[in-house]
């Protein structure tokens, strides 16, 4: 028996030698303070010094990293009054010039004589090489083949050096670590040892070596991350009394003959996936993702008149009040004319109710249709997702369906449950397509089901990224052509992220622009984030009727307005979203049968923006657009919350290990449903390296999505 890889987290880093006061408060700055922080601070890079790049052969315009002792410092400032660090190096085959611009520090940091790698793109400036800003890595004078680069700290000041010489001493007085994933597990993925691993990582014989021992601590990252979804998604079903819906009416099925149309493939099979859910003893907490217009709502209201047709209520949630009526509508429409058998009726039967209920309901109403949810007169409750969170009562509430939703966490499912004994099904629904694998991560507690199929009968949408002033006429034409066709459009005012006061400003100005000029004589509506509820319905109701030509717009349109006669989009300043909201707010158009446009005006300022908009010319499936997404956001690019409290995920990257996600997700099923507590090694690590169970495991899978 070797130690346990917890043991080493009691242990802190200043008993190792040379960690005094001033070394542990550079390691304090790594968020590195036990010996276990150490291991697992893994190296960013090797410099392999058997193939180094020799500064006399770097051609200019290469990035190239390049091993170098520094011979002269200086520092001085800039006419702009900024600092200046020039370092001249030479690693014996020529000499380079470092040139730094607001790093003062560097002039202490590189003093002649110290060692470094340099890391940046080849410049030639008055005949001479140089590098602008290079990444520095100090690494002292250590020897070795391949020399890990740790990440470092600017202030730290702790070289690569004496990282790699602690490191190495603590996987020494550490000896042998156990293994606490099951030898089969390793087996079936060609997994080496935790131990070869831990060694192989931070002292690697080769380039081989380093790569094998990462994938298996990619591997342990994502097991953890997996075994602590798992775990949850098994407890929640264990510890809910859900409903057993009876499948044996009739309602579901008289709603799908009466459709004027088949139902998709895709619409089939995530329904009888529900009722599967359904049927069960277990809460169903089921996730439908389905791109814009690929019939979500049919299948919720399949769902929701599973429960109907039992004699249980449904309730359909929207984020927000326009949109839950406009479901609410569209909800009444498809299920006018539908009775219920009713043992109270003279006749047997009654119609089939459906209500809405949102902020705009008045208190009076509001105690009435409380009464008649609480007696089971209303069959279906349309609302806003507050309205699972209000104190109201339902007779007995079946399913619940939770429109564009993205996180329906554990504290909403705690509401539920207190609404009553037994805790309702739950259906999440998403026109956010996530590629499959993220989906593992991100909603690792729930059942996926995928609409992939559009209905048939749709006309694509064509895409065109208006590049110049010819095509943006050309768009405007479109518009003007689509009009007095008797088709209506929407334009997409600027994003203005930083402020909604700018951002309802730059709406008003291209209204009054267009108004007056592009798409002057055309009947033309403003709608953005600051007006009133009251005052948004009368210019929804009249852009549904037709009375409105072109409705301007910021994002507020962006998810679930539905007006089939709209057939044309332009959207300003495209290269403001990203591709998930672009082909979100496209969404809008398409939706009937006329041949619909989507123009992208601008861009061509940042630098991705020819893959962004050219992708959306490209393709109109959204899971095709969200792997190009996620192909192009690049580290640091995303958040600026990252690197908040602990994070286990260190080594693991979507990008870079998708398929594994998959792989660390069955494993995960296989220990838990086998009984976890058979394997207390990894029950334990789960506790020290995810300590707080459900929040951190949910930061860390978001953050795993849009980390590169
Ligand atoms: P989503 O919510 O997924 O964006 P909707 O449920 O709003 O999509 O459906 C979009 C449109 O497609 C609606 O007008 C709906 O009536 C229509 N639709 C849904 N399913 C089918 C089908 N199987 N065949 C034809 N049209 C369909
Ligand atoms: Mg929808």
């Amino acid at each position: 028996m070797g130690k346990r890889l917890v043991e080493l987290a009691e242990i802190e880093v200043t008993r190792l030698k040379g960690v005094g006061e001033q070394k542990a408060k550079g390691l304090d700055e790594l968020g590195i303070h036990t010996v276990l922080d150490l291991l697992m601070h893994y190296p960013r890079r090797y410099i392999d010094r058997t193939n180094e790049a020799l500064i006399r052969e770097l051609a200019v315009g290469e990035e190239a990293m390049v091993l170098a002792t520094v011979k002269r410092v200086e520092a001085r400032r800039t006419r702009q009054k900024r600092t200046m660090v020039q370092v001249d190096v030479t690693d014996g085959s020529g000499y380079l010039r470092c040139t730094f611009f607001n790093q003062p520090w560097r002039e202490k940091q590189l003093k002649a004589g110290t060692q470094a790698v340099f890391y940046g793109k080849l410049e030639v400036f008055q005949g001479r090489k140089q590098m602008t800003n290079p990444v520095v890595d100090l690494i002292g004078d250590r020897t070795g083949k391949i020399v890990p680069i740790y990440p470092q700290s600017e202030k730290a000041a702790l070289t690569t050096w004496e990282l790699g010489g602690w490191v190495e001493e603590a996987l020494r007085r550490a000896g042998e670590l156990d293994d606490p994933v099951p030898m089969d597990v390793l087996d079936r993925f060609d997994l080496v040892s935790r131990d070869a691993a831990l060694r192989g990582i931070h002292v690697p014989e080769s380039g081989d070596e380093a790569n094998v021992a990462r994938r298996r601590l990619v591997f342990d990252e994502l097991l953890r991350l997996q075994l602590v979804l798992v775990r949850r998604k098994r407890d929640l079903e264990r510890t809910s009394v859900g409903i057993r819906h009876d499948l044996s009416g009739d309602l579901v099925r008289r709603f799908h003959e009466k459709l004027p149309f088949p139902l998709t493939g895709a619409q089939r099979r995530a329904i009888a996936e529900i009722e599967q859910d359904l049927a069960a003893p277990v809460p169903m907490h089921r996730l439908l993702q389905g791109d814009v217009g690929a019939g979500k709502t049919l299948v919720a209201v399949s769902a929701l008149l599973v429960a109907v047709q039992g004699g249980h209520q449904g309730a359909l949630m929207a984020p927000t009040e326009v949109l839950a009526e406009q479901h609410h509508l569209g909800l009444k429409a498809l299920l006018e004319g539908f009775s219920l058998s009713s043992e109270g009726d003279l006749f047997g039967e009654r119609p089939l109710r459906v209500e809405l209920l949102t902020n705009r309901t008045t208190a009076a109403q509001r105690t009435k249709l409380g009464e008649r949810l609480a007696a089971g007169e209303v069959d279906i409750v349309v609302g806003t997702h507050a309205l699972i969170q209000d104190k109201v009562a339902f007779k007995s509430l079946g399913v619940a369906v939770i429109d564009e939703q993205h996180r329906f966490g554990v504290e909403q499912r705690a509401a539920l449950r207190d609404k009553g004994e037994a805790v309702p099904d739950v259906l999440v629904m998403t026109a956010t397509p996530i590629p499959r694998t993220a989906a593992m991560t991100v909603y690792g507690d729930l059942d996926v089901s995928v609409l992939d199929e559009l209905p048939p009968g749709r006309t694509p949408i064509t895409t065109v990224w208006a590049r110049g002033p010819l095509e943006e006429e050309a768009a405007w034409v479109r518009v003007r052509e689509e009009v007095a066709a008797g088709h209506q459009a929407y334009v997409v005012a600027p994003l203005i992220e930083e402020s909604e006061k700018l951002e309802v400003r730059s709406a008003q100005e291209t209204h009054e622009q267009l108004q007056h000029g592009e798409l002057a004589g055309l009947r033309l509506a403003l709608l953005h984030g600051k007006i009133p509820a009251k005052e948004k319905e009368p210019v929804m109701d009249a852009f549904r009727r037709g009375d409105i030509d072109v409705l301007v717009a910021t994002t507020v349109i962006e998810v679930g307005v539905d007006v089939p006669n709209a057939t044309v989009m332009v959207i300003l300043d495209a290269d403001r979203f990203g591709i998930a909201q672009l082909h979100q707010l496209r969404g809008r158009v398409g939706r009937g049968a006329a041949v619909s446009w989507c123009y992208l005006m601008g861009g061509g300022n940042t630098p991705d923006s020819e893959e962004r908009l050219g992708a959306l010319e490209r393709t109109t499936d959204g899971f095709e657009l969200a792997e190009v997404d996620l192909e192009l956001r690049g580290e640091g690019t995303i958040m600026g919350t990252r690197q908040k409290g602990r994070n286990d995920l260190r080594l693991a990257s979507l990008r870079r290990d998708k398929e594994w996600v998959a792989k660390a997700r069955d494993v995960a099923f296989q220990l838990v449903d086998g009984g976890l507590d058979r394997y207390p090694q990894l029950e334990e690590e789960l506790d020290v390296l995810l300590p707080e169970g459900d929040e951190d495991a949910e930061a860390a899978a978001t953050e795993f999505l849009f980390k590169s």
